[in-house]
């Protein structure tokens, strides 16, 4: 049987804003595996939205919020995970933010607050999720974060962000050989661009989204499903011998050189 099965498995899912985030699209795969998923979310703002999507999960999950940027924030998350959930076997960090005015215009006018705001929250809160839930993965898990191939190459108008991207990709090779022996594996999904509340504020979303569809093999864009299902993939045990990788659905863009 080769089928993908987390029944059993306890799942908390980070960055679930709306319908369109990619995290949601995530805990829904999980769901549908069989897991028991539970949705963090950041504030008390965006709980209304969130308790309309939990509803349509399998079993109503707790909903944990948490401010990533804020340590007793956190602390109160993973305690209220540990009372509710008990141990957990799947985290999924979908998160990231910064200021609009620094994702458009020249990189070189980042200024070092919007810097220090887009590192702590879409790059340090990895790493401090990631030491606040590895206790609580007794019999070993898999982490799963998204980043996108600005890390590596130059998408005018992703700026700070895309520094924000290349620290997350060394954090997950880092932390792979922290929690390997623990049985923890740590891996990225690298999605194209698909149409969420975060990309939608990038100047330049709308130029990136063009040249993948034109130019990658597939000569098409990605849907929020093809990057759930990855994403499934690697929280299940079908990716057991998978860690430190950063996997790329991008209908294949990032292998070419035009
Ligand atoms: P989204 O806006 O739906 O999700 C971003 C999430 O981050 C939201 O739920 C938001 O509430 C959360 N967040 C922001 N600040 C937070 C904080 N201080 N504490 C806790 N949560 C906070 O957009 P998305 O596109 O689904 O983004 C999810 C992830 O996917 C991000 O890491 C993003 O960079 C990545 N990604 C997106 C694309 C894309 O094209 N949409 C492509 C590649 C990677």
């Amino acid at each position: 049987m080769y089928a993908i099965d987390l029944e059993g498995k306890n799942a908390l899912v980070f960055g679930v804003a709306n319908q369109r985030s990619i995290g949601w699209h995530i805990a829904q795969a999980l769901d549908g595996a069989g897991a028991r998923v539970a949705l963090s979310y950041l504030n008390e703002r965006i709980r209304p939205g969130v308790e309309r999507l939990a509803a349509r999960l399998s079993t109503a999950p707790a909903l944990i919020e948490c401010d990533v940027s804020d340590d007793d924030s956190l602390e109160r998350a993973f305690e209220e995970t540990a009372s509710t959930l008990g141990g957990l076997d799947v985290i999924v960090h979908s998160i990231a933010f910064a200021n609009r005015e620094d994702l458009g215009g020249a990189f070189i006018d980042t200024p070092r607050e919007g810097f220090r705001l887009a590192l702590d929250i879409s790059a340090y809160s990895l790493v401090s999720v990631a030491k606040r839930a590895a206790p609580l993965m007794r019999n070993g898990g898999s982490i799963v974060t998204m980043t996108f191939q600005a890390s590596s190459r130059v998408f005018p108008g992703y700026n700070v962000m895309g520094t924000a991207k290349a620290a997350l990709e060394n954090e997950v090779r880092q932390l792979a050989w922290d929690l390997g022996r623990d049985g923890i594996r740590i891996n990225a999904v690298s999605a194209g661009p698909v149409d969420t509340l975060s990309s939608r504020v990038i100047s330049g979303y709308r130029d990136m989204k063009r040249a993948h569809a034109e130019r990658s093999p597939m000569g098409r864009n990605i849907t929020h499903e093809e990057v759930a299902n990855t994403a499934l993939f690697l929280c299940s045990d079908m990716s057991s011998g998978i860690t430190g990788e950063i996997v790329h659905v991008d209908t294949g863009y990032h292998v070419m050189g035009i």
